[in-house]
């Protein structure tokens, strides 16, 4: 509906009908056409003045919202700039409608967008994380899980179980960036490693969709590294039981948790555009002092260097998924 043109311009034709309206939300400058400008300006004029509904919970305190757009109606794509409805992108897999940018999906729409509709059984949902050291950075870690609970609904960032894909089971496992950078602390990688184990004894087709920018959880030290090599035993154990491990690459991918189980796939997949490595571009080129190639560390970068076998759209991802298992005859 609100389109961009990239950099915004003052300048105009006497008739051009793409006028520039400043979004306060946005902090910039959007090209709007003359139909959109009208909506946009009706948008505002209402907006302000809807009271919170009681059934809303986001309102549920009644308090009355603040002026102009509500929170997160609108969002800006990363990858073209275009400001676009969130509703729309929710119903797009979360991708942007106009450029396929691959959004953040949260666990629990990962698992609908992936799965048969609910043949999710989750599994080891009593298993919390503590605080065994006492870990404290700019709050305590005690007080952070709590935080990050109530943030994501989620009791860490590891979701596993089984489900259905297409009619055919499988264990899925997932790591949800939102709940403290989907690190992998001991939960994770206990939940990681018994549910392999169970796909092992099932003799299932393991799927594990990665979505962690912090690798290991230094809030947990020492227990966190060890996570790396007991997960990457379990799935050595599931290899060589004769088990399928399909690994889904997401944006991002990195530190402890890509240099363990998500590298570890017979069939590693990944999104389009995804950030996958082990430190970030900014420490690599410090480190080594030397231009970066141009791409790097992104999945594009990582299928020429042969460590991904494909890259593979969100809106084809659950059918890709389910003609491997066939093929392969798990
Ligand atoms: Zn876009």
């Amino acid at each position: 509906m609100v389109s961009t043109s990239g950099k915004a311009t003052l300048t105009r034709h006497r008739h051009d009908f793409r006028l520039p309206i400043f979004d306060f939300r946005l902090k910039q400058i959007c090209i709007l056409d003359h139909k959109s400008r009208i909506e946009y300006q009706q948008f505002h004029r209402h907006a302000p003045m809807s009271r919170p509904s009681a059934t809303d919970p986001d309102n549920s305190n009644g308090k009355r919202q603040k002026r102009g757009v509500p929170e997160g109606l609108w969002i800006q794509c990363d990858g073209c700039k275009a400001t676009v409805y969130r509703k729309q992108i929710q119903q797009s897999l979360y991708c942007c409608p106009e450029c396929n940018h691959h959004f953040y999906v949260p666990a629990k729409a990962r698992i609908a967008q992936l799965l048969d509709e609910e043949s999710f059984e989750e599994w080891f949902t009593n298993l919390l994380p503590k605080d065994p050291l006492g870990f404290v950075d700019k709050k305590p870690y005690k007080d952070r899980l709590k935080e990050e609970q109530k943030k994501t609904g989620l009791t860490d960032a590891c979701v596993i179980g089984k489900g259905y894909m297409r009619g055919r089971p499988l264990v899925l496992g997932l790591t949800d960036s939102a709940f403290i950078m989907g690190s992998m602390g001991s939960v994770v990688g206990e939940k990681l490693t018994r549910g392999i184990e169970q796909a092992t004894e099932l003799k299932l087709p393991l799927v594990i969709v990665s979505g962690s920018g912090g690798g290991a959880r230094m809030h947990e030290g020492i227990l966190s590294l060890m996570q790396m090599g007991k997960v990457s035993a379990a799935l050595g154990r599931f290899h060589d039981a004769g088990g399928l491990f399909i690994s889904v690459l997401t944006n991002p991918t990195m530190g402890g948790v890509a240099a363990s189980f998500a590298s570890l796939g017979d069939i590693t997949l990944a999104e389009p555009k995804a950030l996958v490595g082990f430190a970030g571009p900014r420490v690599v080129a410090a480190t080594v002092k030397q231009e970066l190639p141009e791409g790097f560390q992104t999945s594009e970068f990582l299928l020429k260097m042969g460590f991904v076998d494909r890259i593979v759209d969100r809106q084809h991802m659950r059918t890709e998924i389910a003609r491997i298992i066939d093929y392969c005859g798990a």
